[in-house]
């Protein structure tokens, strides 16, 4: 197996910590250089937020012995509703990620980063720590941080999200796209009796869309996004009061989350890097490949990569080989998720009363199978 040397990953979030359970797993040490500290939750995100992990990413973490039980709840139906809350369709998610040999997953952020590290050496994390600067000299990589401190690897892996630093050297400045939608999320205590057991409610609006899901523990996590300008925050009375005629779980949610736990976003996605690497640094995650959450397929995405990484670099006889192989592997899949992304802000979103009448109608009238074939191909990332 060839040896990677000192291996640095630049990011604690979700691909980063992966990647380090994945590297441990085949015998290959790595630290984890997290700018943000470690809150009582477990995240660095500093709000509780969480997301979909679908069959095939929940497969990954499974079989690097993450306890997946303890991060959230398995998902057995996902509900499409319009914005007054009418049934448009199910999707038996349950049923295909059974096919598939794992289940989805609506995950608590925080928990999972907090699996992760349960299962990784003390000390492979090192938090409070922001990369400034990355050098490439012949023989290493240096790296500097906020606070002086300067450290050298042999392989620097970019983890760090969507404003990556270590992308700017990989890739020069590569513009953040803006959506054209903002939006507000939360986890939170909360049940109500039109919400069942390990469901997810997709709230398909016009001009935005809203999402209630069960995270176990009686906590719901739930989203909405609006058309606006990338500074449209809106305060929690704006938001309540956009949603007074939307289906009444959502607007009951919002009302019952403290203010301080609501996360504003504005969501951006970037275009296709030409390369993923330069020498032995490498980006994986948002970094490479941020898209919008509208596919819910930005944290699958991170996993995957993460898992991949590490087993091309176990499999190849050289770095230069493995990271050749990773970038190869992964561009067209994740180019292909980003489009994906775009198509289903537009959909879920549409503006037009009679555009979103329409999909409703087609949605309303789709055959089971047809159901159970977009579920099947969800849980199985296609
Ligand atoms: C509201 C919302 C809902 C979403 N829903 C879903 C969903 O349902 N399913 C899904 O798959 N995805 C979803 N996503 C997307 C998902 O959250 C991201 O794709 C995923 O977190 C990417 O993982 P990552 O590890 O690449 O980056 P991140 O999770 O962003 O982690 C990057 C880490 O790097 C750290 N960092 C950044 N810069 C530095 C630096 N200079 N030095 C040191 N550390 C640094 C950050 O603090 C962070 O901890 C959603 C996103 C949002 C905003």
């Amino acid at each position: 197996m060839h040896d990677p040397g000192r291996v640095v990953i630049v990011g604690g979030g979700i691909g980063g910590l992966t990647l380090a359970l994945a590297l441990h797993r085949a015998g290959i040490a790595s630290t984890v250089y997290e700018q943000h500290t470690l809150q009582a939750d477990g995240s660095f995100q500093r709000r509780a937020t969480g997301f979909t992990l679908w069959s095939y990413a929940i497969a990954r973490l499974i079989d690097l012995g993450v306890n997946v039980e303890r991060t959230g709840n398995p998902i057995e139906t996902t509900e499409i509703r319009n914005q007054s809350g009418d049934l448009i369709a199910i999707m038996p998610v349950g049923d295909a990620s059974r096919k598939l040999g794992a289940p989805s997953y609506e995950i608590r952020r925080g928990d999972l980063l907090a699996a992760i590290l349960a299962e990784l050496p003390e000390h492979t994390l090192k938090t409070g720590r922001a990369c400034t600067a990355i050098r490439e000299h012949a023989d290493s990589v240096e790296l500097e941080f906020e606070d002086g401190e300067r450290t050298r690897a042999d392989l620097v892996v970019g983890a760090d999200g969507i404003r990556s630093i270590v992308r700017e050297h990989v890739a020069g400045e590569i513009p953040l796209r803006y959506s054209g939608y903002s939006g507000a999320s939360g986890v939170t205590r909360f049940t109500h009796r039109d919400l069942a057991p390990h469901t997810h409610v997709d709230v398909w609006g016009r001009g935005g869309k809203a999402g209630i899901a069960d995270v176990g523990e009686e906590k719901i996590r739930w989203y909405l996004t609006w058309k606006g300008s990338e500074e449209s925050q809106k305060s929690l009375d704006e938001i309540l009061s956009r949603l007074e005629k939307w289906y009444s779980p959502v607007h009951a949610v919002v009302q019952t989350t403290p203010q301080t736990a609501i996360v504003q976003h504005a969501y951006y996605d970037i275009a296709p890097l030409q390369e993923w690497k330069r020498g032995n640094v490498v980006l994986l995650g948002d970094a490479a490949h941020a898209t919008t959450p509208f596919a819910a397929m930005g944290a699958n995405m991170a996993i995957e990569d993460a898992a991949e990484l590490a087993a091309l670099l176990c499999k190849a006889s050289s770095t230069a080989e493995a990271l050749k192989n990773f970038e190869n592997s992964r561009k067209n899949r994740t180019e292909e998720i980003v489009k994906h992304g775009r198509r289903m802000s537009r959909l879920t979103q549409l503006h037009s009363p009679i555009a979103a009448w329409l999909r409703d109608q087609a949605f309303t009238h789709m055959p089971e199978q047809e159901m159970e074939k977009v579920a099947l191909a969800m849980a199985a990332g296609e």
